[in-house]
């Protein structure tokens, strides 16, 4: 579970201060999909950044499972972010030099690389089976397609198991097709992992498979838009 409790957030803007995040609240439980939404420049990738210790609030605190992250040291933030949080972003970042399944093995956590056991091939074999991509293990990123690539990222930041999977419009490179079957991916895997995943998309067509939409506008949660959903 992730609680983002009164989040302020401001950016240096010449003389004065840009507010990107505006008291924001908001919790995601145990295998809840939150849809984050709300037009350009509204604080969406903002709010991910302070909930993956990427920024530091102004004031407000970021909880995982009751547990306090915000203020942390710059190694402690290191390793909750490499232990309980998933973090896929818009590009997928692959390495271009590995394959499909080395691309998770190379994860810390995972350990290894080459020397990666028998238990963490195991795994990271499953976890592509789990997005779709067990036939694809061996091929390299420019063999696979841009909807494919983001299924490897997704399953490259579930490789810790984290409680907490934080998603920004992963969707925005792809194609119609490829975009719903992401969004699918990841309602999926935060029921059957149930991971709490907060979900940046603009991206309305896929709202009824979000349990909650939130709406940002200036930096600040709105009042959802009924219609919208
Ligand atoms: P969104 O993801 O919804 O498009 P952002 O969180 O990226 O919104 O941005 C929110 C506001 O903060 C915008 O006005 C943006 O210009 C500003 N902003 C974002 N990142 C920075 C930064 N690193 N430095 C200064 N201003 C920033
Ligand atoms: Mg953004």
């Amino acid at each position: 579970m992730i609680t983002l409790d009164n989040l302020v957030l401001s950016y240096p803007d010449g003389a004065r201060r840009l507010t990107a995040l505006d008291h924001v609240s908001l919790t995601a439980d145990s295998g809840e999909l939150v849809g984050i939404t709300g037009p350009s420049g509204s604080g969406k990738s903002s709010l991910l950044a302070v909930a993956a210790t990427l920024a530091t609030p102004d004031s407000g605190r970021v909880l995982i499972d009751g547990q306090e992250i915000t203020g942390l040291g710059r190694d402690a933030a290191a390793r909750v972010r490499r232990e309980q949080l998933g973090i896929v972003f818009q590009q997928a970042n692959l390495v271009p030099s590995l394959n499909a399944l080395d691309q998770l093995l190379a994860v810390p956590t995972l350990g290894g690389g080459r020397r990666a056991g028998r238990a963490a091939k195991a795994s990271a074999v499953e976890l592509l089976e789990a997005v779709g991509l067990g036939a694809q293990a061996k091929l390299m990123p420019h063999q696979l397609s841009g909807g494919q690539r983001q299924r490897v990222n997704i399953a490259r930041a579930l490789v810790s198991s984290p409680s907490v999977l934080l998603v920004d419009e992963p969707t925005s490179a792809l194609d119609s097709q490829a975009r719903s079957a992401v969004i699918e991916l990841i309602a999926e895997l935060t029921a059957s992992n149930g991971t709490s995943t907060l979900l940046v998309t603009h991206d309305l067509q896929h709202a009824h498979r979000f349990d909650r939409l939130v709406t940002l506008v200036d930096g600040a949660i709105v009042e959802p838009e009924l219609a919208a959903v």
